[in-house]
């Protein structure tokens, strides 16, 4: 018994000390900040890569949503309403795909229009209607990637489209010249195929530095994404904008406690949705160095 309370007021302890780092470290949201969900497959095939959630999870994510008023709006929208001061107060809400995976099309698509969603999907220009040979491919399964017609189907639909890059790579190591090839480059590329402005760039593992943000801006992109950005939550960095991860461990309790930035139980999620993309930054130097 005795051993018993001494590891809940251990466990206690070190809650605490966590929250105390986190609340000095990043701390609550800015009351105009948007919640932006970063998903990646949805599929019903098995995977063990950790993002991929079945169509009937993400049914129940949208069902959730709904149910509890909040207003879905592109990433684009986003940026525009919190620029114009125009969020605060307001259950708004973004969700975001990278990768831009076939399965969205089949999957995810139709549950969205059910549901009457939008969302922001994210391409890698250079595998549209392709399989992923750039991503580690956990147990040797590969996933096909939307094609230009799906996408212009889905933006039909109400879906915006933005840039992951023509090869997801990781954009900081690269020289200036292919910098720009991947950032200018894909837009040009997207604009062609889809005849729209593409406003909105998701950067490769979430991973920037200055010279990346600045080149965004000079690709003329209006907002850009990362994962976990290394600031206060309070500051909202439109180059480099926060998003919590959604992975395949995540319950209905997770979802609630991710996009309500005053739940008593956001700081927990926050710090372990940076905490799996800084693993996540551990892959793109696994791949960097397999690459060389
Ligand atoms: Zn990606």
């Amino acid at each position: 018994m005795q051993t018993f309370a001494v590891f809940i007021m251990s466990a206690a302890l070190a809650g605490a000390l966590l929250y105390l780092y986190w609340r000095i470290r990043f701390g609550p949201p800015a009351k105009s900040s948007i919640p932006i969900l970063a998903y990646h497959k949805v599929d019903t095939r098995l995977e063990l890569g950790g993002t991929m959630i079945s169509p009937k999870r993400f049914a129940g994510h949208l069902d959730y949503f709904r149910k509890n008023g909040y207003q879905s709006v592109t990433l684009s929208r986003a940026v525009e309403l919190m620029r114009q001061g125009e969020s605060s107060g307001k259950k708004y809400l973004c969700l975001t795909f990278d990768d831009a995976y076939a399965g969205l099309y089949q999957h995810a698509f139709p549950l969205l229009r059910e549901y009457g969603f939008t969302a922001t999907v994210f391409v890698v220009t250079d595998y549209a209607g392709r399989t992923n040979d750039w991503d580690i491919n956990w147990g040797g399964l590969k996933f096909g990637h939307l094609s230009w017609e799906q996408m212009k189907e889905m933006q039909a639909g109400g879906i915006e489209f933005g840039s992951h890059g023509k090869s997801h790579r990781d954009l900081r190591s690269l020289s200036p010249e292919k910098l720009k090839e991947e950032l200018a480059g894909s837009r040009q590329v997207m604009e062609q195929n889809l005849g729209l402005p593409v406003a909105a760039l998701s950067y490769p593992f979430g991973l920037y530095n200055e010279a990346v943000k600045q080149a965004a801006r000079d690709a003329g992109y209006l907002s850009t994404c990362s994962l976990s950005p290394g600031i206060k939550n309070s500051s909202i960095d439109y180059y480099a904008l926060r998003r919590c991860g959604v992975y395949v461990t995540d319950l209905l309790w997770d979802m609630k406690h991710k996009i309500d930035h005053d739940s008593p139980w956001f700081w927990l999620q926050d710090l372990w949705s940076r905490l799996v993309n800084w693993c996540a930054g551990g892959t793109a130097l696994a791949k960097r160095i397999l690459h060389r």
